[in-house]
């Protein structure tokens, strides 16, 4: 990414001891990849000769080299969670306000010659490729916070065997959260199915007082992509606390000598109305 100019330049006949003091070195510091030694000797110039286009010019090339140098575009970051994002924000804006910078001196100079190759080449190459870039990396982060705001991805859990309750994290990307996953309980170290969805259509059959048995529930849900799936149990308790909408969370034991999951449902637990029913 980095530049070396190719420009010629005629210096003005008041510029030469300053040139020949400071400028000469300076070019020869920069090319050999002594940027910050190279930008304070043209800054001697520039303190002289504000206007130098020699200058403005030459430090802008270096400058460029030397943000180019240290942020590469392969280095940009990309925020890993959402706790990154305010961090890796100001990176961008920092890189961006740097670039910025780079462009008024090479603007300064094209208007004392707006034929100056090198200033123009610069500018089209910094325009068109790294504050480009920058510009859709700040935009896609801003995305990603007001999008991200008032998510957290975290389910609450309750084991079904010893009943510890606690808050599961899934990273803080939605694509990193699961409907449907095998638990390990961080008290007593047992594996429990979790099912996670929102209740798209409930049913009941024999839940009335004079029923007898058990009633029987169908209860389908839909999961973050939209896939339903239909659970049909019976109910041990005649009321379970869910309604069309809710966003639940069933909670399946292993079978009784098997390392298979039950069908049934051993508890739901219902993040809209924070109610656990066990089934
Ligand atoms: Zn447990």
């Amino acid at each position: 990414m980095e530049m070396k100019t190719t420009a010629s330049f005629s210096i003005p006949d008041e510029e030469m001891e300053y040139y020949n003091k400071y400028g000469k070195e300076a070019v020869e510091k920069g090319n050999s990849g002594e940027y910050e030694v190279a930008i304070k000797l043209f800054d001697k110039m520039l303190k002289k000769f504000p206007n130098s286009e020699f200058a403005l010019v030459m430090k802008a090339n270096f400058y460029f080299n030397l943000i180019a140098s240290k942020e590469s575009a392969d280095l940009f970051p990309q925020p890993k969670n959402l706790k990154e994002v305010p961090k890796i924000r100001k990176f961008y804006v920092d890189y961006k306000n740097k670039l910025e910078k780079c462009i008024s001196m090479l603007d300064k100079a094209l208007e004392i010659n707006s034929k100056n190759q090198g200033a123009i080449e610069l500018k089209d190459y910094i325009m068109k490729n790294p504050m480009n870039e920058v510009l859709i990396l700040l935009e896609k982060i801003d995305g990603i916070s007001t999008q991200t705001k008032n998510i957290s991805y975290g389910c609450k859990l309750i084991c079904p065997y010893c009943r510890n309750e606690y808050t599961k994290m899934f990273g803080n990307k939605e694509s990193d959260t699961k409907d449907d996953f095998i638990e390990v309980c961080p008290n007593c170290s047992k594996e429990f199915r979790v099912l996670v969805g929102k209740i798209t259509l409930w049913r009941s059959r024999g839940t009335g007082v004079v029923s007898y048995g058990s009633p029987e529930y169908t209860i389908r849900i839909k999961n973050r992509i939209g896939n339903e799936q239909v659970l049909i149990f019976n109910s041990n308790y005649n009321l379970l606390h869910i309604k069309q909408g809710d966003e639940v969370c069933f909670t399946f034991k292993k079978k009784i000598l098997s390392s298979q999951f039950s069908e049934k449902p051993f508890a739901i637990l219902n993040a809209t109305t924070n109610t656990y029913s066990l089934i």
